[in-house]
């Protein structure tokens, strides 16, 4: 009855550093064979426990700035003194073919997204409380103190930004913060902005299948139906 758009829908994921962006994606996806995650290029050094190619593609400042000049970039920013961007190709190619991306990043690559592309599906994760984010970011040992104290001072303006993004999901039970991420996405694929055409069946051929079909006793249908018919 309708034909929906085939092309993928463009996930955009923001949220203070600390909030789970990153656990509750990595769950997303093993979940969803449909869902890609984009990998980004950042001239941040790389955390132990971090793969080339698996969490960012690692570039000096240098050869980031090389690849801004050749327009290799859907968008780019500046975060906590190193550069972040989403390589542009393989999300064109993946959404053409009916593949959802999700893109995690911060809200200024994420307001350069919304003037691109501004029917993507835009979500803010947000961690139960300020102490817990804190707790969070220094329990993943992966900064020094002064380092996530700029991380912290930054997730201070990030949080105004909430309002800006279609949903937000507080990240306190984990497998809960996953289902809603999930759920929304769902959601997302039934919105009516997403009908390309309606396909309307030819009503009279399907009644006359129906008439001629043996398991029925044509009779027993009022003369007002049959005029109708
Ligand atoms: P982000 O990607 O937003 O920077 P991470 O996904 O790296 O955040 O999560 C930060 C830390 O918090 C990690 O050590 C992670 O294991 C932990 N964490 C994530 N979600 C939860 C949660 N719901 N409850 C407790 N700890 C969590
Ligand atoms: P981290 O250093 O913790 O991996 O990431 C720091 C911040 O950069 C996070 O908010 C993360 O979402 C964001 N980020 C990661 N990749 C990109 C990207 O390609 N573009 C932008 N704008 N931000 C990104």
């Amino acid at each position: 009855m309708i034909k929906q758009k085939k092309q993928g829908q463009l996930i955009v994921i923001s949220g203070p550093s600390g909030a789970g962006k990153d656990t509750i994606v990595e769950k997303v996806i093993k979940k969803n064979e449909n869902i890609w995650l984009s990998v980004s290029a950042t001239s941040r050094k790389i955390r132990k426990g971090e793969k080339e190619g698996v969490n960012y593609f690692y570039l000096t400042k240098e050869e980031f700035e090389e690849r801004i000049d050749n327009n290799y970039f859907l968008e780019y920013a500046m975060y906590a003194d190193n550069y972040y961007g989403t390589p542009k190709e393989e999300i064109i190619k993946k959404l053409d073919k009916g593949i959802d991306v999700i893109l995690v990043i911060e809200i200024e690559g994420a307001k350069k997204i919304k003037e691109l592309v501004p029917e993507a599906l835009f979500i803010f994760i947000l961690p139960p409380s300020e102490k817990e984010l804190l707790k969070r970011l220094s329990g993943r040992q992966t900064e020094d103190k002064e380092k996530i104290i700029k991380r912290f001072n930054i997730a201070y303006q990030e949080i105004n930004e909430v309002t800006k993004y279609n949903y937000v999901v507080v990240n306190d039970d984990l497998d809960e913060a996953v289902s809603k991420v999930e759920s929304i996405i769902k959601a997302e694929k039934c919105r009516v902005d997403r009908i390309e055409e309606m396909l309307v069946s030819n009503k009279e051929e399907l009644i006359h299948e129906f008439l001629m079909d043996e398991e029925f006793d044509n009779s027993l249908i009022s003369e007002k139906i049959k005029e109708e018919i």
